[in-house]
């Protein structure tokens, strides 16, 4: 039995499922995950010692690589003043001017400490400001797991095949509106008939928990104007695209200018952060400003700060997105590229520093009903024959890959190799 057999067992004893969070226990590819020791730049190694080439980056945050020396240097620096005040200090000045200067749509923001909280009271405060109880996502997208998202939810959810979760009051369930990921028609419908009670519209810009599927032509033009239409909140969800689809992140790829914006991952360079903001008018019902109440201890954590202040300063001191996109686009082309060679039917998405395959004779993947005709049972195979090669991928067909800037070109050009024999083995 390997030490991470043995951990997962041990480990079932007293954490449900033996995971702190659902997919990291391989339900949807069924195995046992795999115990995590320590990590370097591009490779994380398991309990057993094994080395892997990690497409992971901890679901997103580790787009400087693991371990990176400046992040880690920012937060021994500022641990040894003390690790939480609870009370303002510069830093989160620090940060939030960072942050507003590479996503200027974000004139007001405040800190939280997960993507989840970012989205929920970026809900509340749409809700509180509009004065509308009703919200708008799309199926398939996922934005934490506060109650009113976790309706027709992806990620952990979609993969564990339980897309609406017991616990959730139908009452609040019914005010969240589901529909058809990139289907304007759709939202204009819903709008049509209940345009004026409807709050707020939340969106991935690049869906990143359905597998990656990247907004078609006019998509994201088309939320915002129905928004300026109706006067809803436009809301983009950029917790997993934000600093990666671009420096600016997918509002700036795309050019589209949201009302709030929600960041979490690299905002924290691996540290427990989030952030919502967006216009100042809107953030300003926020308290002690205004009436929507929002808190947190551990809100603005200098160490957090720290962390994640030194990733963004790090991202933005060179142009590392150009390199990123470029190492993004041959490790997506090189995967279908092999395939073809091995005749396995194979679609690809990619976009900024996010890349997705799916198993599939469908030419393009577009909408969340593509993404559930594709084949599951193959993906897993596929994922576990990679994880022998040294390959770590995400343990779900619905998630989308990451790089980093540590992936070299020998270690993409080792992870074709590798796919190119697992196709073989399909
Ligand atoms: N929004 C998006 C787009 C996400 O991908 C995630 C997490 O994967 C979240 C929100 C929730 O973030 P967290 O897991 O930090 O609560």
């Amino acid at each position: 039995m390997s030490h991470s057999q043995q951990l997962f067992e041990q480990a079932q004893q007293t954490i449900p499922g033996g995971v702190n969070s659902p997919v990291r226990a391989f339900t949807g590819v069924g195995g046992t995950p795999l115990f995590i020791e320590r990590a370097e730049g591009a490779y994380t190694f398991d309990a057993d010692g094994k080395q892997y080439i990690d497409y992971v980056g901890s679901w997103g945050p580790m787009i400087l690589g693991h371990n990176h020396p400046a992040i880690l240097d920012a937060v021994i620096t500022t641990a040894q003043k003390g690790l939480s005040f609870g009370a303002p200090t510069e830093l989160e000045i620090t940060m939030a001017e960072k942050v507003r200067e590479l996503v200027p749509s974000m004139e007001k923001l405040r800190m939280v400490s997960s993507g989840t909280e970012a989205t929920m009271s970026a809900i509340r405060l749409a809700r509180g400001y509009t004065g509308r109880d009703k919200i708008l996502k799309f199926e398939g997208c996922y934005h934490g797991h506060a109650d009113s998202l976790l309706v027709k939810a992806g990620s952990g959810a979609l993969t564990l095949g339980v897309p609406n979760s017991p616990g959730i009051p139908a009452d609040l369930a019914q005010h969240t509106l589901t529909v058809n990921y990139n289907d304007i028609q759709s939202v204009k419908d819903v709008f049509k008939e209940l345009g004026d009670q409807i709050a707020c519209i939340i969106v991935e810009p690049v869906a990143g928990n359905m597998n990656c599927i990247p907004p078609i032509a006019g998509f994201l033009e088309g939320l915002r104007s129905i928004c300026d239409e109706y006067k809803s909140v436009f809301i983009i969800d950029e917790v997993m695209t934000g600093f990666r689809v671009a420096l600016g992140g997918a509002q700036a790829h795309y050019n589209v200018k949201p009302d709030l914006t929600t960041l979490g991952k690299v905002i924290g360079g691996g540290m427990p952060v989030g952030a919502f903001g967006g216009k100042a008018e809107i953030m300003d019902f926020i308290a002690p400003v205004g009436p929507v109440y929002q808190a947190g201890t551990l809100s603005g954590n200098p160490i957090a700060m720290a962390a994640g202040l030194a990733a963004l300063n790090e991202l933005s001191s060179k142009d590392y997105h150009a390199d990123l996109t470029a190492k993004t686009k041959q490790i997506a082309e090189g995967f279908k590229a092999a395939a073809d060679r091995q005749n396995v039917p194979l679609a690809i998405n990619y976009v900024g520093a996010m890349f997705g395959f799916f198993f599939t004779d469908q030419e393009q993947v577009n909408t969340f009903a593509q993404v559930m005709k594709c084949d599951t049972a193959k993906f897993n195979k596929f994922f576990h024959l990679m994880l022998e090669e040294g390959v770590y991928l995400a343990p779900s067909a619905f998630e989308a890959g990451f790089l980093s800037t540590a992936h070299s070109d020998a270690d993409i050009q080792a992870t074709l190799d590798a796919a190119e024999r697992c196709f073989a083995k399909l």
